[in-house]
């Protein structure tokens, strides 16, 4: 179902669509299949809340309360959401689990930042006037998410947006929308004014796109592929609406000889290897300095294969299937072209073996090594458990290799010299970068792209002010006759 104008309805053309369970293809649910028309009355439903509702006369402190309190539902309904979030994308529950923490901090994050900005006010230029700048809510935004973390990627969107004052109208991937369907029936129980908050479910090229082109939608921030945003800034264009855009990385992990290398590998098999490779900031590239190099691909071919792969809900499965066939065909279809490309195949990439596997989309964590800048698997996405491996002779060597792709969203460096450490980290072209850790974030700090991995951040206060625009308000308070036009009195 949508949910447009405060009520449950079905699509427009009543198309449904089921929901599979990637681990083994089961029906977990069927949804309303939408189409551009639900987009339509959805967006002239968040239109007319934005424009006549009742939701702009309240207060910031009123909207930061209610932001705080989607943060506790969801809290409170954790291991719910959880459960749905792992059914719907494969990924193990404890990841699951984690994400529903971390999206309750971020609605508490932004619901105690909703009246913190005051607006300004700038010494008087001349005696008698006073001038503010204004922080205001953009209007109607489009909020379209991926299928890789369904909820925690709307929370980025929908807290800040709701916290400033906006209206929104929300399309989760046709992957995954469960837990999204799932918050909005909690978010039902908040009150929230009629079309403040809709949900459509259908297919981007219909419903995604219609939210980029609408003339009625002030600002589209969408998380997923490159290609996409670049289908969407295109659209975007038709009333020149704001877009903010995260999308993809092939982010590298940089090891040097002088790391403490038990714990840089252990990270760098999480950061490879989490949720099957399908995160926007995996450690895809790991680029090693040449004395440890040797050390660390023997590393890598004992500890990729061992990677227990099975249902997220196996508590000894430590991670899960792709999203779907088609994804996989992609990421076996850049495996091939691995091989193809000369990239030396050590372990993996092909289907798993184990029949209790057989129904779902897995792939096996897959390691190259002796890659080099000029293979497409080390410079393109493949959003898959496939892990590149570079050696690097110098500081100056590694850093060119990792800003040496199109992509600028996160990277790592292990070092044991702490001057290294900030050298490199300031060298790297990229939003997010870690220095002897990888993949933490927090929802006070930025997040986002440098180069094509995006425009504009979500998180931190940037990624509340995404969602506003200023206002500049100048009062005269004495005006006096100016005569520049003295002949017309
Ligand atoms: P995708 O681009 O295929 O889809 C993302 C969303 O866009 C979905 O809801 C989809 O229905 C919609 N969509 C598809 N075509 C559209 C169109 N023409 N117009 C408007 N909307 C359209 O991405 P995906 O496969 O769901 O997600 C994987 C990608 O997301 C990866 O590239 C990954 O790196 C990226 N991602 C980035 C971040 C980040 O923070 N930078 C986070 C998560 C995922």
């Amino acid at each position: 179902m949508h949910y447009i104008d405060g009520t449950w309805r079905g699509a427009a053309g009543a198309a449904t669509r089921a929901s599979i369970n990637p681990f083994d293809q089961s029906v977990l649910d069927t949804v309303a299949e939408g189409d551009r028309a639900d987009a339509q009355e959805a967006v002239a439903a968040a239109r007319r809340a934005f424009d006549t509702g009742p939701w702009r006369q309240t207060t910031a402190s009123a909207r930061g309360r209610l932001v705080t309190a989607l943060g506790q539902l969801v809290a409170e309904h954790a291991d719910e959401l959880a459960r749905i979030e792992t059914l719907d994308t494969g990924k193990p529950l404890r990841d699951s689990e984690q994400d529903m923490a971390d999206i309750a901090g971020v609605f508490r994050y932004y619901g105690e930042l909703a009246d913190k900005d005051a607006g300004r006010e700038i010494p008087a230029p001349a005696a008698g006037i006073t001038s503010r700048v204004l922080r205001e809510p953009v209007g109607v935004c489009g909020l379209i998410c991926p299928w890789n973390y369904p909820l925690l990627q709307l929370s980025w969107k929908l807290a800040p947006a709701l916290a400033a004052g906006n209206t929104v109208v929300a399309k989760p991937s046709e992957l995954t929308p469960l837990s999204t369907l799932r918050l909005f029936e909690l978010m039902t129980a908040l009150d929230l004014p009629p079309g403040v908050a809709n949900l459509v479910l259908g297919p981007g090229p219909q419903v995604g796109a219609e939210l980029a082109r609408s003339p009625g939608v002030d600002l589209v921030s969408f998380t997923g592929g490159i290609e996409t945003g670049r289908q969407i800034m295109r659209a975007a264009a038709g009333n020149v609406k704001k877009i903010a855009l995260e999308l993809g990385g092939k982010n590298p992990n940089i090891i040097f000889a002088d790391a403490a290398l038990d714990t840089a590998l252990d990270y760098a098999l999480t950061a490879a290897f989490l949720h099957s490779g399908q995160v926007c900031s995996a450690g895809a590239r790991l680029l090693v300095e040449e004395g440890r190099y040797d050390e660390v691909v023997a590393w890598l071919a004992a500890a990729v294969p061992a990677i227990r792969l099975g249902s997220g809900l196996d508590p000894e499965a430590e991670t899960g299937p792709l999203v779907s066939a088609e994804h996989r065909a992609k990421v076996e279809a850049y495996i091939r072209l691995g091989v193809e490309e000369g990239a030396r195949l050590v372990c993996g990439g092909r289907r798993p073996d184990d029949p209790a596997l057989a129904g779902g989309f897995f792939v096996e964590p897959t390691l190259f090594a002796d890659c080099d800048a000029s293979l497409r698997i080390v410079r393109e996405e493949i959003f898959g458990p496939v892990l590149t491996v570079e050696r690097f002779a110098s500081e100056d060597q590694a850093v060119a290799l990792a800003n040496g792709t199109d992509y600028g969203l996160a990277g790592a460096v292990w070092t044991g010299d702490a001057g290294r450490a900030q050298r490199v980290a300031g060298a790297l072209r990229a939003g997010t970068v870690w220095i002897n850790d990888y993949h933490p974030y927090v929802p006070h700090a930025e997040w986002g792209g440098y180069k094509q991995s995006g425009l504009g951040r979500e998180l931190g206060v940037a990624g509340f002010e995404e969602y506003t625009e200023t206002k500049h308000v100048y009062e005269n308070g004495a005006p006096r006759p100016q005569r520049v036009f003295a002949g017309r009195r």
